[in-house]
């Protein structure tokens, strides 16, 4: 069955959740919704987001380590 979804019903599909601290720092910083986990390779990496757990990130790129 094919999907007729109209651009304006999939704005979730083109908005994927960032966190915008980590972004700041020059990382992807897409977060995957199912598990919380965020992508730390830079911004605009080639292939996949490579998902980290939030316990496991750099320092810098933790939101609730104050810098
Ligand atoms: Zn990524």
């Amino acid at each position: 069955m094919r999907s007729t979804l109209r651009p304006e019903q999939r704005q979730d599909l083109h908005n994927p959740a960032v966190d915008e601290d980590a972004a700041r720092h020059g990382a992807c910083a897409g977060v995957h919704l199912q598990t919380g986990r965020m992508c730390t390779l830079e911004n605009g990496h080639p292939g996949s987001c490579d998902f980290v757990a939030r316990d496991e990130l750099p320092a810098e790129l933790r939101p609730d380590d104050p810098s």
